[in-house]
């Protein structure tokens, strides 16, 4: 093995350095309007995601968190209901519902695509459902179709949880525009990141438009005329003007990550482990490229010595959270989302990445295994 670089689990400097001058107009032009909230870099974000993510309506608020609880709100979700989700997600998929006074029902994941398994769904199903939240992890579309006619069947809102998987779709349709509502997040870190935090609805129904654009501004249609209590949750200028110039690069980002996630799966091959599992046309955006291997402890460490970051999602599932222990689940509850922490290990994955790196940490990988027969 040659002798090793540096290749950090994240890196956003490529990505500024690519775009910087055009950040810099595109921040002085706000900075000079002297308008900095729901103004016109808001409007025209909104309206390339209505255009692109082919929804009929684009609601920019003030985080990913927020893009959900404003969508459980809007459909309806009250105190004591309960909402359907995975339990092998980032926490705000479950605080969203909490934050509601709605229960989450946690429905064990597939080992393979560490979404939430749809054979599983229909026997949480209870009088008191409303909703149920797939979340597309680390990029890849939950399995749509089966929870879609679901709760179609019993009646059930759906919203995606999106907020991993920006320009993800499955059977052609793109991830967000196939529930009742979609949430992205474009915290700093995801595949379509801000300057800061930022989140989205997308939803195709007038009414929970209607709803939600009125919500994330303390419930006023009317300047000082309040037709129900809503929240502070605005997407600002600077970030819509930040999302407006990396939009027009996204789709050339997602195609350099699959084209790196194909590079590791070559360099990969072979190995006693498995790489992330992508169906024909899946629509994968790899927002993160996550492994699995009986040996991740020694393989963390391996690749740590070698200087090469990798990172861990999710170590601990949301059923099994200090905060939820009221909720009565134990440990065995849920038993493919309790062994995933134990394999799981993401690999350095961003826009920059050299294909070179990549050759770097696979061949690293490759040292490791050779010492673990
Ligand atoms: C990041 C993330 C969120 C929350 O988004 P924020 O913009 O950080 O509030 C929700 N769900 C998932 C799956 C996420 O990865």
């Amino acid at each position: 093995m040659k002798k090793p670089f540096p290749v950090p689990f994240i890196e956003l400097s490529h990505q500024r350095r690519l775009i910087r001058k055009e950040l810099d107009r595109a921040l002085k032009r706000v900075i000079d309007s002297d308008r900095f909230v729901l103004s016109e870099e808001v409007k025209t974000f909104e309206a390339a995601i209505e255009k692109t993510a082919r929804v009929g309506h684009a609601i920019g608020v003030a985080s990913g968190t927020d893009a959900l609880y404003l969508s459980l709100w809007a459909v309806g979700v009250k105190p004591g209901d309960e909402v359907i989700t995975t339990p092998f997600t980032f926490f705000a998929t479950g605080g969203a519902i909490s934050r509601l006074g709605a229960k989450p029902v946690f429905v064990d994941v597939e080992a393979d695509t560490f979404n939430i398994d749809p054979r599983r769904v229909e026997a949480a199903v209870t009088a008191r459902t409303r909703a149920i939240i797939p979340v597309h992890l680390y990029g890849l579309c939950a399995d749509m179709d089966p929870i879609l006619s679901i709760a179609k069947k019993r009646g059930l809102s759906v919203i995606e949880d999106a907020a991993q998987a920006y320009g993800a779709s499955y059977k052609g349709k793109m991830a967000g525009s196939m529930g009742d509502a979609g949430c992205y997040s474009f915290y700093p870190t995801k595949n379509l990141g801000g300057l800061g935090d930022g989140g989205m609805v997308v939803t195709s129904r007038a009414d929970l438009n209607e709803k939600i654009r009125v919500c994330r501004d303390n419930g006023s249609r009317r300047k000082y005329i309040h037709d129900f209590i809503g929240v502070n949750s605005r997407l600002d200028e600077l970030q819509a003007a930040a999302l407006n110039v990396k939009l027009k690069h996204i789709a050339a980002w997602t195609r350099e990550r699959q084209d790196l996630a194909a590079e590791y799966a070559r360099g990969l091959k072979g190995l006693p482990l498995e790489v992330p599992f992508a169906p024909i046309k899946s629509g994968h955006v790899y927002h993160l490229y996550t492994i699995k291997t009986e040996h991740r402890d020694a393989l963390a460490a391996h690749l740590g010595a070698h200087r090469i970051g990798c990172g861990i999602y999710y170590p601990l599932p949301l059923h099994l959270q200090p905060c939820y222990a009221d909720l009565g689940y134990r440990k065995g509850s849920l038993p493919v989302a309790e062994s995933l922490p134990k394999v799981v290990l993401s690999l350095p994955m961003y826009n920059g990445l050299k294909p070179a790196a990549v050759r770097a940490v696979t061949a690293c990988i490759r040292d490791f295994f050779a010492k673990h027969k």
